[in-house]
């Protein structure tokens, strides 16, 4: 089942052909606001690469529970 954060989306659409650093800002913002779908490899290794802490997602937490 998937926990779509629709008015998170449409709020911020990946920009198209995104630069890497825009990318990793997507996904950031999305990682801590939506659960749609977990951070892609490569995203992931964008952080790593730089030395950055990879963001917490939404995606991969059990048992929240929650509803947004
Ligand atoms: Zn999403």
């Amino acid at each position: 089942m998937s926990r779509i954060n629709r008015a998170w989306h449409e709020a911020n659409p990946m920009p198209k052909n995104p630069k890497p650093d825009q990318r990793m800002a997507w996904h950031a913002g999305h990682a801590a606001n939506c659960g749609c779908r977990a951070m892609p490899d490569g995203v992931i290794r964008l952080f790593v690469e730089r030395g950055l802490p990879v963001p917490e997602q939404l995606a991969l937490k059990d048992g929240a529970g929650r509803k947004g």
